[in-house]
Parts: structure tokens; sequence; C-alpha cells
């Protein structure tokens, strides 16, 4: 069974504004039909870093502010707190983050929630509905919302590929002890044989993970965020990719799904396929896009979502992943491949162009 994606493309065909495309896509996915009035409905977005200029434009988020309004709800904007260390670790970074970047409530009328506390301390283990009863560790203020909608900046991932819906339902979800459990295995290693004790890796770990001697040495601080791997001119810094991207990204389905239980028939999805960067929102340094501008894409399924993402990317790249070309050792679908193994969408979609 396949799932419905709508689709508005930024091809200016129909005349219509960014804002009412959008406000389009939310028609189609009857807004009207999930969200009441008095409702707290947590709307979550990624701030982006402090430097990064691709992350999702706020004004983007007026039609769907502006349509939980107007049916009585009570949006606010959420995220969490980031493991690694950076603009957005604690509660107090992280709003100085939202606002620097735009999202505040003089610019869009509502507040901004840090879901896991001061500094991420805010943390519940839930139990899942599947075999085996894993836990995951969500944070206590996305759990407490009446409904969510999740609007996703659809670009690249160093360590998971893409990140969509899916990477947004999860990690972004997740307390800090959720990061964690996510991360477990994504710790890499310096091959001694290549190192040249350049030190270029150290200054960068925000961790303070990496001891030089005459060689780089990850000690037991390392958080698994990757971010040494790239600045290491003689690529020294490994991991196991094959082991950890899908490590994480079955974690990922798992917390994405978890997330999903506590808001039945209560959660839908936007995706904004514009500026997609190969990095993350969370890089302060993004990369020039790898495709131009797409759209907006809307469902009520985040697999077939990201899914439908995914493919429209490939297709403006002339039918080749452009994430595969940066990140030649992760299969960015194993996320989504895992999400639907255990019930959260299907990777089958009718693509519907309005
Ligand atoms: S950046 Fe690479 S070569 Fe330089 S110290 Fe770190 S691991 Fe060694
Ligand atoms: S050692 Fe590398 S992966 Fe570990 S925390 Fe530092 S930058 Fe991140």
């Amino acid at each position: 069974m396949s799932s419905a994606v709508y689709f508005s493309s930024l091809r200016n065909k129909t005349q219509k504004s960014p804002l009412d495309k959008i406000n389009q896509l939310l028609g189609h996915i009857k807004v009207q039909q999930v969200y009441e009035r008095h409702e707290l409905v947590a709307v979550k977005v990624h701030f982006g870093e402090l430097g990064n200029t691709a992350y999702l434009r706020p004004v983007l988020l007026r039609p769907v502010i502006g349509a939980l309004k107007e049916l009585g709800a009570k949006p606010y904007l959420t995220d969490t707190n980031t493991l690694y260390i950076g603009m957005r670790t604690n509660t107090v970074d992280h709003l100085y983050c939202a606002h620097w970047n735009g999202f505040n409530y003089s610019t869009l009328q509502v507040p901004v929630v840090i879901a896991d506390g001061l500094r991420g301390e805010n943390t519940r283990e839930v139990d899942l509905t599947l075999e085996g009863q894993p836990k995951v560790h969500l944070a206590t203020d996305v759990l407490h919302a009446d409904a969510m909608m999740v609007v996703s900046h659809f670009k690249g991932h160093m360590l998971t590929g893409i990140g969509g819906a899916i990477k947004n339902l999860s990690m972004g979800c997740a307390s800090r002890q959720g990061k964690l459990d996510m991360h477990s295995e994504s710790r890499p290693s310096v091959n001694q044989d290549l190192c040249t004790g350049c030190k270029k890796c150290q200054a960068h770990c925000q961790e303070k993970a990496i001891e030089i001697g005459q060689k780089a040495y990850i000690t037991e601080h390392c958080v698994g965020c990757s971010r040494c791997i790239a600045v290491c001119p003689e690529g020294a810094i490994q991991i196991n990719w094959n082991a950890s991207s899908d490590s994480v990204q079955k974690k990922m389905a798992y917390y994405a799904y978890g997330v999903q239980q506590n808001f039945p028939s209560k959660i839908l999805y936007v995706n904004v396929v514009t500026n997609v960067a190969p990095g993350c929102d969370c890089d302060p340094a993004n990369d020039q896009p790898v495709v131009p501008d797409i759209g907006y894409l809307a469902s009520t399924d985040p697999v077939a979502l990201d899914r439908a993402s995914y493919d429209l990317v490939k297709k403006a790249n002339g039918g080749s992943d452009p994430f595969h070309e940066h990140y030649p050792r992760v299969n960015p679908v194993a996320q989504l491949s895992y999400a639907e193994e255990i019930g959260s969408g299907t990777n089958q979609y009718d693509l519907i162009e309005i």
C-alpha cells in the first residue's frame, strides 16, 4: 500500500507565492481534521546553527502557524539541545541562536520552547509498542504536547546520508541521553600510520576529546558527532562507516517511532526541499546546494515524504544520488527501510503535484 505525498514545485507555473503553495499543501493533508481548539501543538523545526545559512527560512512557517491558529490551536516552535558543544547545547544559547536565525516571537508570533530542559536533562524513557519492547529516551516537552507538526528542511548529512522528517523526529526529539544512545557506535578512531600530528582535528573537536602527542588519539569523551573526520587532511580519522551509519539509522527509526506512537493521528509532516546542502543545518560552514531548489512536500507519512524528497533530489541531479557523491560509504535510505520495517510508514508513495 502506498501513501499520498503532495508536492508543490517551486517552478512558478501557477503564479502562486511559496507561502500560498504551503497553504495549499496544508489543505491537502487536512490540517483541519487533525488539530483542535486549545491544543498545544509542537511545531518541530531545526533552528540552524550560528553561521549556517541553508536552514529552513522562518517565513515559511507563517502558513503553518497561521493554519493552526485559525483552528484555535496554540502552536509553539520546538527543538532539543545538541549532544555536541555549539550554540544549541543548552537552552540559553539555543534560544539566542533561534532568535538570531529569525525564529522568535516578533517574527512568528509564537513562543519557542526548548523541549529537553536547560541542559538536556528533561528526558523520559519510553517503551515502544514493538516486539522486544525496545526503549527510547525522548524530550519531555515533546511528549507533553497535544499534537505535533514536523516541518523539516531536507538536506544531506555526513553520518546518515540524508536528513528529513525521520531525522527531525528522531534525533530532533531525543533527549541528550537518547542522542548518546543513537551515536553509541559511531565513535571514530585514528589510523596512526596516516596521522601526521597536525592537530587540525583537535581544533575542531568541541568536546576536547582528542589528545595529541606525536599522533592524535580519541578519548572516551568523544560523543561520535563525526566532525573531526571531515577536517583531517590525511584521511586518518575513520569509523566503520557501514556499521556506524547503519547503527545510527536503525536507532533513528526506533526513536522516530517513539515520537509517532505518542501522537496517534495527531501528527503531520512538511518537507522543504530548498538549499539542499550536502551537510546538516548544524554545520556552521554549509556548502553550496547539491541541486537547484525543488519545492515543498507534505504527507501524513514521514517515510513516504522523505523517500519522495530523496527521489526528487536524485531526479534533479540527473538520476544519480548527489549525497552518495559526498558520502560514498553511507546508504542514505537505510533509515527509511528500517522505519518501514517497524511500521512508521512506507517507501511506496503516490506523488500528487498540486
Ligand atoms: S587532523 Fe588527521 S593528521 Fe592531523 S592530527 Fe588529526 S588525525 Fe592526525
Ligand atoms: S573526536 Fe571527533 S567524533 Fe568525537 S566528539 Fe570530537 S569531533 Fe566529534
